[in-house]
């Protein structure tokens, strides 16, 4: 059966040059805090790959702190920035369609007795006047995504800035970019972001990389305090012996990205050719929820009447790989995210995630509009 992989926001194939880097690391095994020859080249993948990372995030490579991932990168940045600011301010603000591991982070932290404020999203949009009038005092950290992984929408980093900025609250602004990154523009729009943030994560599986690994870029002269303490790996801030294949693999995964100027500009010719393809074949039958700025890889749409499970078992029958939102909602279906968004529950329990990359091709996304033409009927043969 052809497969046909939908679902790049939940994770990617890994490139080629990611796994030829990965297979490179796996030959030259040394720990590369050996002193050895063998530790050596390890550390040189390693440091090779710290450099690939900050050219694509835009910053100094001894800003990059390799971790296990975006919801370790996000603990660190706001389990880190709270602690380290809480004698100035014990107030977080997020928004209300953070990934979960900003959400529950924060809950942690208001468990602890800080206090946290929420914007609101609706449509994709963050909601300026809001955010200007809780920054209008003291606050600890802003904590706001750049792309959410459920509906693709693009929130505003440079007007938060300068609303943290003008407000004088004194806040540290981290920024969960795990979908954003790479993904948010073609002119090195991502590039940008770590000269906006102090704080920024980023996943290596969302961009052709290996599960289980992320990055933290944290702006210099900043101090946190670490998660996981030990030997003292990534300068103190996430000991632990490196996952050295997985981090050459996340740095080549990077370099292929940035040396394909073209990618975005294919990404968004496949969404757009899908978005018209899906209006004419399924007509009243679909309701698209666009925000006004977005990156070009999500599409979150609904079939009314047609459940989402539904649709997803009857598309993955078929070799049609969708999401009906976060992978990382797993089982137990989310809907704080698109009730953010402002879906009604009807549009919730329908809703599909198609997410593409540069693998898809136009002959895939029309074999995706015939699968998803099939699920429309599903209900009429109910
Ligand atoms: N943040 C966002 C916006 C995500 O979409 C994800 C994963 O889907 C994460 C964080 C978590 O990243 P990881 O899977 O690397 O832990």
């Amino acid at each position: 059966m052809r497969e046909l992989y939908f679902d790049s926001a939940a994770t990617t194939k890994p490139c080629q040059a990611a796994i030829e880097a990965a297979n490179r690391a796996f030959d030259e095994y040394g720990n590369p805090s050996s002193l050895h020859y063998m530790g050596i080249k390890a550390k040189r993948m390693q440091d090779h790959a710290r450099e690939q990372v900050a050219k694509a995030m835009g910053c100094d490579p001894d800003r990059v702190f390799f971790t296990a991932g975006g919801t370790e990168s996000n603990n660190l940045a706001l389990l880190g920035a709270a602690y380290a600011k809480q004698r100035h301010s014990r107030v977080i603000v997020i928004t209300d369609s953070e990934h979960s591991s900003v959400e529950n982070t924060a809950k942690r932290l208001e468990n602890e007795g800080f206090e946290i404020v929420r914007v609101s999203t609706t449509n994709g949009n963050l909601n300026e006047e809001e955010l200007r009038r809780v920054l209008d005092r003291k606050v600890g950290v802003v904590s706001i995504m750049h792309a959410n992984n459920e509906t693709g929408a693009l929130y505003d980093l440079e007007l938060v800035r300068s609303v943290i900025n003008s407000a004088d609250c004194g806040a540290l602004f981290h920024t969960d970019d795990v979908q954003g990154f790479l993904k948010s523009g073609t002119e090195g729009r991502s590039r940008r972001v770590t000269r906006i943030c102090d704080l920024v994560s980023v996943s290596a599986h969302k961009v052709h990389g290996l599960k289980g690994c992320g990055a933290l870029y944290i702006k210099k002269g900043l101090s946190l305090s670490p998660l996981i303490n030990g030997g003292g790996h990534e300068k103190g801030m996430r000991s632990g012996t490196e996952n050295v294949p997985a981090i050459a693999a996340f740095g080549a995964a990077c370099g292929d990205w940035v040396s394909d100027t073209n990618r975005i500009e294919y990404i968004e010719g496949l969404r757009k050719y899908a978005v018209q393809q899906i209006t004419k074949g399924l007509m009243d039958k679909v309701s698209f929820h666009e925000p006004k700025s977005r990156i070009s890889s999500i599409l979150n749409l609904s079939l009314p009447g047609v459940k989402s499970e539904v649709a997803l078992n009857y598309l993955s029958g078929m070799g049609v790989y969708v999401s009906a939102g976060s992978a990382c909602a797993g089982t137990k279906r989310e809907n704080r995210v698109l009730e953010a968004f402002g879906l009604d529950r009807g549009e919730i329990e329908s809703v599909l995630r198609i997410s593409f990359c540069h693998y898809n091709t136009k002959e895939e996304v029309s074999e995706l509009v015939d699968a998803l033409e099939g699920a429309t009927k599903l209900t009429e043969r109910l």
